[in-house]
């Protein structure tokens, strides 16, 4: 029996295997690195309204390594969500982006932004996530109320009633909350009924073959007709055609964020258009 797990165990470590867990260690231990080098970028992306004003924008994580160049979110978020290490660097994207906040809020072409974050599993269901917020919003000084966190599906449906608390206490001093890649889940309509939500992003997806893929369309109208039925805004992400705004923009969409009108940039390329 005990031979035979042994076996068994040495067969799954093999070679190729052992390359892979090697290799992730060492990116893990250079993110670590990373971290405390500063070596984390903000990228913002603008979301504009029915008049291509630019309403707010969405904080995209990048990674400047020194050897690889700028890393993308995909390529070490899954492993800072594995390791842990999504926590300091969660925390450190919510303190840049609050600071941000903070700057804008100094002018008045710029005191209306809002500012989405992103915010993984493991980071959310932390008992101590919103103390986290409320603590990170007070040192800063950033307005809650223009302060938005983008949560998933399948992040609100392990534990929906912790969910609920903590966006409720969170919802309280004017923080809002947006699901993001909707319509790749399973939520059903009496379950999004209970979220204290304020928005749904239609996953890029669905946006993509919009004018092309009959399903695809008539889940982005399903979407837009579902917000509007609970009171929620509905933005469309990955919006890169005139073609898709203006589909999206028949069947009531009001808010658009894509290569169309902006791709991810440095605070120092973002362009805000009026407001700029
Ligand atoms: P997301 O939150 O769904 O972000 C949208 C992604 O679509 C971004 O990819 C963005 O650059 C890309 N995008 C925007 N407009 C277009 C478009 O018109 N066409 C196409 N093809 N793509 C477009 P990005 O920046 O690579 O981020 C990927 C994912 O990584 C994000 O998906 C998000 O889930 C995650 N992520 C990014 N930053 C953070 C962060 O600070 N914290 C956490 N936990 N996750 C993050
Ligand atoms: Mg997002
Ligand atoms: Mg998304
Ligand atoms: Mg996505």
């Amino acid at each position: 029996e005990a031979k035979s797990a042994g076996r068994n165990t040495l067969r799954f470590f093999d070679p190729t295997m052992q390359a892979l867990v090697t290799q992730r260690t060492a990116l893990e231990l250079e993110l670590r690195h990373g971290l405390a080098r500063d070596e984390l970028v903000l990228f913002y992306q603008p979301v504009v309204d029915q008049d291509a004003r630019v309403v707010g924008v969405e904080a995209l994580v990048r990674w400047q390594h020194p050897q690889r160049g700028l890393v993308a979110p995909l390529a070490f978020i899954p492993m800072a969500e594995q390791t842990g290490l999504i926590l300091p660097l969660g925390q450190w994207v919510l303190r840049v982006a609050c600071l941000q906040l903070v700057s804008w809020s100094a002018q008045a072409a710029t005191e209306r932004l809002t500012m989405a974050v992103n915010v993984s599993a493991r980071q959310f269901r932390q008992p101590e996530f919103v103390q986290q917020v409320l603590t990170m919003l007070r040192q800063t000084g950033a307005n809650p109320k223009r302060l938005k966190m983008e949560l998933t599906e399948s992040l609100l449906l392990t534990d929906t009633q912790d969910a609920i608390a903590k966006m409720s206490e969170l919802r309280d001093v004017g923080v809002r909350f947006s699901l993001d890649d909707f319509g790749t889940g399973y939520s059903s309509l009496s379950y999004l009924k209970l979220l204290p939500l304020q928005q749904l992003k239609i996953d890029q997806s669905f946006v993509r073959d919009v004018l092309t893929d009959p399903n695809d369309a008539a889940i982005a109208r399903t979407v837009l007709a579902l917000g509007q039925s609970l009171g929620l805004g509905v933005v469309a992400e990955g919006v890169e055609t005139v073609g898709q705004r203006d589909f999206l923009l028949q069947h009531g969409c009001t808010r658009f964020q894509g290569y169309l009108f902006g791709k991810p940039v440095p605070i120092a390329q973002l362009r805000l258009g009026g407001a700029d």
